[in-house]
């Protein structure tokens, strides 16, 4: 049996051969564990066909198996010393493009409509934990149109993202990503052994599987309430929302609870994602008829 896997210089090798230090402050944990690698591009599912966004794509280990397995790879990479290290190790991709900057900083539908056309996009990345939040509802609320995430996050993260109500990681992070993907699992557990540098966390390989892109008016008015309920997540939602709603009487945050069928002395953690769309259209909606339950 022939071996498929590429044959590139262990990032050992090339962090000696380049005299590359790994930066903290750009969170370069590099995954130097093969069957790692094949379990996060098994997890996208790719088959030839995808037009794959990668966000970090350091020295290239899983570049280069997704631009085995995808059509066209776009990586974004902050870090431009990595350069010469990226062009050795891509050199036989013809398939990839690396963009230099910083993702929180570029146009990501612009530069995915140039690579790719008009095409959807399947994002694939092991994150730089220190910008995990801020990159992931970028890519949710503005990104280009996408099908899937595959998401190397750190542990704690994965708990948040695929709590259920109740729960103490359940919060604001859990909704938001819950109102973009119908499915949000888990797909392995992955200790700090398995990268260079040793993180001083372990991490979880999440899959997320995207809804059609919401409306964003209704995305903007349900992260209020969301925000506002959270904000204060040991208050009941009506003092919570009372508080942080400037603008809304008590009164009728009450009626809206009320209408959206939320017993007023609840608190955030415990309402479902459908519970918090219903009262952010009941307080969207306004004013109702004084018979209303
Ligand atoms: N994909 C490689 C791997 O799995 O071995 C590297 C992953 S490492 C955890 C994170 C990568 O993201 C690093 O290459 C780092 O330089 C890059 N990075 C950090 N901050 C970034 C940012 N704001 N925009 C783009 N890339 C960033």
């Amino acid at each position: 049996m022939t071996d498929s896997r590429p044959s590139v210089p262990s990032a050992a090798e090339l962090l000696r051969r380049y005299a590359f230090h790994p930066k903290k402050s750009l969170g370069q944990h590099f995954l130097v564990d093969d069957r790692i690698l094949e379990r996060i591009v098994a997890a996208a599912d790719l088959s030839g066909r995808e037009a794959v966004l990668e966000i970090g794509p350091g020295l290239g280990a899983l570049t280069l198996r997704l631009a085995q397995a995808a059509w066209r790879v776009l990586a974004v990479e902050k870090d431009r010393s990595l350069q010469p290290v990226l062009s050795e190790v891509l050199r036989d991709f013809g398939n990839v493009q690396v963009c230099w900057g910083d993702v929180l900083e570029v146009d990501l539908p612009r530069m995915c409509e140039e690579a790719f056309g008009p095409r959807t996009v399947r994002v694939v990345a092991n994150l730089p934990y220190y910008v995990t939040t801020p990159v992931m509802m970028k890519l949710l609320e503005e990104g280009p149109v996408m099908d899937r995430m595959v998401l190397m996050v750190q542990r704690e993260v994965a708990d948040r993202l695929t709590a259920r109500p109740g729960t103490k990681t359940y919060g604001a992070l859990t909704v938001a990503v819950q109102w973009f993907a119908e499915k949000v699992e888990s797909v392995a557990r992955v200790p700090a052994s398995c990268f260079w540098p040793r993180p001083e966390v372990d991490s979880v390989v999440v899959r997320l599987d995207l809804r059609p892109r919401p409306d964003p008016e209704v995305t903007r008015r349900l992260s209020r309430v969301v925000r506002a309920g959270f904000g204060q997540r040991r208050k009941t939602l009506l003092n919570a929302l009372s508080h942080a709603l400037a603008g809304r009487d008590r009164a009728s945050i009450e009626q809206a609870l009320r209408h959206a069928r939320v017993a007023p002395d609840r608190r955030a953690e415990t309402l479902s994602l459908e519970e918090f769309t219903r009262l952010a259209q009941a307080l969207a909606d306004g004013v109702y008829p004084k018979s209303m339950p």
